[in-house]
């Protein structure tokens, strides 16, 4: 059986227990090494075997998971922060259809829910914005029509650019050319949750400078939207006027 696991962004306590739970019981853990934390193959068992996913091919990785499956071995494929977002995992999981070998996936903490706590903001707020955009920049992989940076930004909801760190001075321009004002509020936030965190406030037409002065060109994300300085509206679940299924209203009759 192979386990698809997040790893969660960075600190190693931020990993699931049922993902924990898998990496102490796993004989074969094949990580993410640029991005996963090594911290967390602390968890791994004596004579585990450790693969970092890092210099292999799809080819390489599937052919040990299928080693390892032969011989009735449990692999563990760990991925940064939830493997469902560009964790590349659906071809790993179409390869092993064909091959008939059994799989199933743990969640993991993103890092856009890591970077959210590290600025102490909340993505979702009323009156500003109620959706969430997680896309990245063109870079050497491709993105459909309509699903470019500046189709997003016409939108002016809350954005969380990944993949996008060495791009910024086209990620300010397509920011711009899709509707967002140059001084609109952005942040950059570079690992999320490792102990060399760092978070720098900047608008929309500063990303570029703001991280050449901070040496940031990798393991970034930038947020962008007025959630990070906005009025807000109450929301209305806590609001004592207001009646909703678990709670009765000052004002109902
Ligand atoms: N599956 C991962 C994303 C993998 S893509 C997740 O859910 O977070 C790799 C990109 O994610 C990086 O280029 C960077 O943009 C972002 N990233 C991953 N971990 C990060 C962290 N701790 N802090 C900031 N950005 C991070």
């Amino acid at each position: 059986m192979i386990h698809f696991v997040g790893a969660g962004p960075g600190a190693a306590d931020l990993i699931t227990v049922r993902g924990k739970t898998l990496l102490e019981t796993a004989d074969q853990i094949i990580y993410a090494g640029s991005l996963v934390n090594p911290d967390l193959l602390q968890y791994a068992k004596a004579g585990c075997r450790i693969l970092d996913s890092a210099s292999m091919t799809l080819e390489e990785v599937i052919a040990a998971m299928k080693e390892y499956e032969a011989k009735g071995a449990m692999t563990v494929r760990l991925h940064t922060g939830d493997p469902s977002i560009y964790g590349a995992i659906r071809e790993q999981m179409d390869e092993l259809d064909k091959a008939g070998i059994a799989y199933a996936c743990v969640p993991g903490v993103s890092s856009f829910c890591a970077a959210a706590a590290a600025v102490q903001k909340e993505y979702t707020l009323p009156g500003i914005s109620q959706s969430v955009i997680i896309t990245r920049m063109e870079g050497r992989t491709g993105v459909p029509e309509h699903q470019k940076i500046a189709d997003y930004a016409a939108h002016g909801a809350t954005m969380v650019i990944f993949l996008s760190a060495g791009l910024l001075e086209k990620l300010e321009t397509e920011l711009q050319r899709g509707g967002y004002a140059a001084a609109t509020p952005a942040a950059i936030v570079y690992k999320a949750s490792w102990p060399d965190e760092k978070v720098c406030y900047c608008t929309v037409d500063t990303l570029a400078q703001t991280a050449a002065a901070n040496g940031i060109s990798r393991t970034a994300l930038i947020l962008v939207g007025h959630f990070l300085d906005g009025a807000y509206e109450r929301s209305r679940l806590y609001d004592p006027a207001f009646t909703h299924g678990y709670r009765q209203g000052k004002d109902a009759k």
